[in-house]
């Protein structure tokens, strides 16, 4: 599509997207009594108006109820993750026996690892990503260290070329097929939280199996931005949270998939707790734990009912707006339309110190709405300038501005704005 830098331009955009009456159902931050600019959905997503509705049900029932809300209640509490089976798995790209809501993310991270990271003789080490988010490289230390090895020794990163930003897909095999018969576990982010890229996982996962590695990926900046396809992709294991893309509040519960070709192993270890227990069997309170050859049998604990009603009215959303596909078609857009602008800015730029410097990458199938901007010779003054201006938007140690256009409820006419405000503060 030809891009034009004019509010006319945005507007026509909005007024001719399928998806624009969605905006209205989420709350906006406040700047000068309007809707602030918000590019931060791939951090905290907005609140779905219908939030205070779902969970006003579950105070209700509590409140009328008590105890005899787990089966009586209107969403009975006992059973109230089921509600997420259907909907999860579509927008995953899942079958239903292979995709559960419980717990938070590192949580969930650390209980597939425990099943998926089976160090056995040489096959000890992991690859993963130079640029991993803090949490993950915690939980992979702290899970070698739980072997009894040290992370130095079996942590093997990718990282970007010199003087580039991204990896390259042909490196990530290379190292795989390199270390080969000393690898135990690939695991990548799906999209990198800091640049913004989206991997190849179809090409990794099979990379990993051609060579007997399991391959999982943290998808927290993956799900609700990317139409993956988890089932066909043949991945082993992901997790994601809910409160990036899927809106759903600040910790919210989080997400966790299985492939189907695991769910009856019975050699496959995992931690358990009484909610993971055969469901028909659970009050029997047997000694012997017997877990359910589903996703659900990773669960520990009973329902969060609060975070998953939150949730709950999330994923009404995503379903009523028909599923990630058109959201993906729209986000292509949205993001194309905001390289557009970042890019017309630098060409009106007139110290030549200024640059707005793009690191995610540029073809559209390598990334999802997140752009990630070095700001060169600015640096953090301008991302506070932007906050101070109304622009919502968030600062990565060391260098790096995140902006994500999200399709459920930015618009063109927002993206055009950011320029607007950027442009002011850098083409003086
Ligand atoms: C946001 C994010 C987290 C946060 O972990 P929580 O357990 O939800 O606090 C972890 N890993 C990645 C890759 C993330 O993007």
């Amino acid at each position: 599509m030809k891009y034009i830098n004019s509010l006319e331009f945005a507007r026509a955009q909005d007024k001719k997207d399928p998806l624009k009456e969605f905006r209205k159902r989420f709350l906006f931050p406040q700047y000068k009594g309007k809707d602030a600019l918000y590019f931060v959905g791939n951090s905290l997503g907005l609140q779905p108006k219908s939030v205070s509705k779902h969970i006003q049900v579950e105070l209700d029932d509590w409140a009328k109820l008590a105890s005899e809300g787990h089966f009586d209640g209107h969403n009975p509490w006992y059973s109230y993750h089921e509600m997420f089976t259907k909907p999860v798995a579509k927008l995953m790209g899942a079958r239903e026996d292979e995709v559960i809501i419980m717990n938070q993310l590192t949580v969930n991270l650390h209980l597939l690892l425990i099943s998926f990271y089976r160090p056995e003789g040489k096959r000890y080490k992991i690859v993963c990503e130079s640029n991993a988010f803090s949490s993950d490289n915690y939980a992979l230390q702290t899970q070698v260290q739980l072997h009894g090895y040290k992370p130095s020794d079996v942590i093997i990163e990718v990282a970007p070329r010199k003087g580039e930003h991204t990896l390259r897909t042909e490196d990530t095999l290379d190292t795989i097929n390199k270390h080969s018969k000393e690898i135990a576990l690939v695991i990548f982010g799906g999209v990198n939280y800091l640049t913004g890229q989206l991997l190849d996982m179809p090409r990794i996962t099979d990379a990993a199996h051609k060579q007997g590695i399991i391959c999982g990926f943290d998808l927290a900046h993956a799900a609700g931005n990317i139409d993956v396809k988890l089932h066909d992709w043949n991945v082993d294991f992901a997790c994601w949270c809910t409160y990036k893309y899927f809106n759903s509040g600040p910790g919210s519960v989080a997400g966790a998939f299985i492939h189907q070709k695991h769910l009856k192993s019975p050699d496959l270890i995992r931690l358990g707790g009484w909610w993971g227990h055969d469901k028909k069997k659970r009050f029997i309170m047997d000694k012997e734990f017997a877990p359910m050859q589903t996703a659900e049998g990773w669960q520990l604990s009973n329902a969060p009912v609060f975070s998953m009603a939150a949730h709950k009215a999330s994923v009404d959303i995503f379903t009523a707006a028909g599923g990630m596909a058109p959201l993906r078609k729209k986000s292509l857009l949205l993001t194309a339309y905001l390289e557009f602008i970042i890019n017309g800015i630098n060409e009106k730029i007139k110290n030549k110190h200024l640059k707005l410097e793009i690191i995610t990458p540029t073809e559209p199938s390598e990334r999802g709405c997140q752009l990630s901007i070095i700001a060169q010779g600015i640096g953090k003054d301008f991302y506070d300038a932007l906050t101070k201006s109304g622009v919502f938007c968030d600062w990565r140690n060391p260098n790096v501005i995140r902006l994500a256009p999200v399709p459920l409820y930015n618009s063109f006419e927002d993206v055009w704005r950011f320029g607007q405000v950027a442009e002011k503060l850098l083409c003086k």
